[in-house]
C-alpha cells in the first residue's frame, strides 16, 4: 500500500483518514495533545463552531452517520440591544435556522476518531519541513523523519505559509495566495458563561443580545440538555487580562438581578492559539472571504486541502468536508 502523511488532525484531516485509510497506510500528525483542531468542545460546550446549518447536506449526513443528532439552536422570545445607557428588548429578524450537535460538535470529532481501524494517529506531533526525496516526500517533524508517496496539508493556508518549510521552495503565486487566504475566525475569541438556571428563558429572552459596549458584542443560547450556559463572541478590542470580571458586569447590565449564579467560565483566545491562526489573522475581517484553492504542488506529491481551500461553504465546517471528499475521490479512484 502506498503511504500517505495527513498533516493536520481537525475535521478535514480526521475524515480524509476515515475516507482513505482503506486504500492508503494512513499516518495522521497532530500537533496539539487533542484531536479536532477548531472543534474544540470541553464539558459539552462548544469554544469553537457551534453551529450547522439545514442547507449543508454533507455535514447534517455525516452526523446522522456517526448515530449522532442535531437539536435546534434556541430562539425563541425577544432579543437584547445593549449600549452604554440603557438595554432594549427587541424582536430580531428571522434568520436560517441553525442546529447544534447533542454533545457539541466535539462527539462528531469523538465518533470520527472511535471509526478509523487501521490509521495512525501521532498526537503531539508537529510537523516542521516537507522536501523531495526522489520520488517520495521526507517529512521531518519535531520528534522523527519519515518517508511518505504523497502528503495531505490540512492547516489554514497562512499557517502552512508561517510553519512548514519546503524543499523546494513553494512557488512564489501560491506563496502570495497562502499569504492573502484569512484564517476563519482566527479573530474571535468566545467564552461560555455557564448558570445555575436558565433565568433568560424565563424572562422571555432567547438569549441573543447584540452590544456595542459591553465586551460580548455578540451573545446567544448555548444550553445542553442538562446544563445551562449563554456564549459570547468577545469584541476585538478588548483588554483580555480582567475578562472574566467584565462578562460578569456586563451580565449584571443585561440581565439585573434576574440572573442566576455563575457556575462555570471558559474562554479560548483564537488569536493566541498557535496551531490555529497567525498573528495577522487577528484583524477582525469585514466579509466573509471569497474562499476556494485548487492546488497542488510537486506533481501532485502535496495536496493542500482544509476548509480555507474550499470552493463550497468554505470557512465552514461544511466547507472542510467538501474540501477533503474532493481529494479523496481523486485518490480512491
Ligand atoms: C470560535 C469559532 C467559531 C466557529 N463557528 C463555526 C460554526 O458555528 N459553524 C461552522 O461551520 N464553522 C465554524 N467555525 C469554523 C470551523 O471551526 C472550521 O471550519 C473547521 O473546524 C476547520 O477544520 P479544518 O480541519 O479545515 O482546520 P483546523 O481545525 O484548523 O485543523 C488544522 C489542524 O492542524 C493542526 N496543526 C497545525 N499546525 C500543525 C503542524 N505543523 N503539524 C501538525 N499538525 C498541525 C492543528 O492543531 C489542527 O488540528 C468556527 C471556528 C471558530 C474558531
Amino acid at each position: 500500500m502506498k503511504k500517505i502523511a495527513i498533516i493536520g488532525g481537525g475535521l478535514s484531516g480526521l475524515y480524509a483518514a476515515t475516507l482513505l485509510e482503506n486504500n492508503y497506510n494512513i499516518t495522521l500528525f497532530e500537533a496539539r495533545e487533542r484531536l479536532g483542531g477548531r472543534v474544540y468542545t470541553v464539558d459539552g460546550f462548544d469554544l469553537g463552531p457551534s453551529w450547522i446549518w439545514p442547507h449543508q447536506n454533507r455535514i447534517v449526513e455525516l452526523v446522522r452517520s456517526l448515530g449522532l443528532s442535531i437539536f435546534r439552536q434556541y430562539r425563541n422570545g425577544e432579543a437584547l440591544y445593549e449600549t452604554p445607557q440603557e438595554v432594549q428588548r427587541f424582536n430580531p429578524a428571522p434568520n436560517a435556522p441553525s442546529g447544534r450537535i447533542i454533545g457539541g460538535i466535539g462527539a462528531l470529532i469523538d465518533q470520527l476518531a472511535l471509526q478509523l481501524k487501521r490509521a495512525q494517529i501521532n498526537l503531539c506531533e508537529t510537523v516542521q519541513m516537507l522536501a523531495q526525496n526522489n520520488d517520495q516526500i521526507l517529512l521531518t517533524s519535531n520528534k522523527n523523519e519519515y518517508q511518505f508517496d504523497h502528503v495531505i496539508i490540512t492547516l489554514p493556508p497562512r499557517l502552512t505559509l508561517q510553519s512548514l518549510r519546503f524543499d523546494p521552495p513553494l512557488p512564489t503565486e501560491l506563496q502570495n495566495r497562502f499569504a492573502a487566504t484569512p484564517t476563519w475566525m482566527g479573530h474571535s475569541v468566545k467564552c461560555v458563561i455557564e448558570f445555575e438556571t436558565p433565568f433568560w428563558r424565563e424572562m422571555g429572552l432567547s438569549g441573543f443580545c447584540f452590544s456595542h459596549s459591553g465586551p460580548m458584542g455578540e451573545v446567544h443560547d448555548a444550553c445542553t440538555f442538562d446544563r445551562y450556559a449563554l456564549f459570547g463572541f468577545i469584541r476585538s478590542e478588548t483588554d483580555m487580562r480582567t475578562i472574566e470580571a467584565q462578562v460578569r458586569q456586563q451580565l449584571q447590565h443585561l440581565f439585573g438581578e434576574n440572573a442566576s449564579p455563575i457556575i462555570g467560565f471558559h474562554c479560548v483566545d483564537w488569536r493566541k492559539e498557535l496551531f490555529s491562526s497567525v498573528e495577522i489573522d487577528a484583524r477582525p475581517l469585514m466579509e466573509h472571504p471569497n474562499y476556494g484553492l485548487n492546488s497542488d504542488y510537486l506533481n501532485n506529491k502535496i495536496t493542500f486541502i482544509g476548509t480555507e481551500t474550499s470552493y463550497h461553504e468554505g470557512g465552514y465546517l461544511e466547507g472542510a468536508l467538501a474540501s477533503t471528499d474532493k481529494i479523496a475521490h481523486l485518490l480512491n479512484t
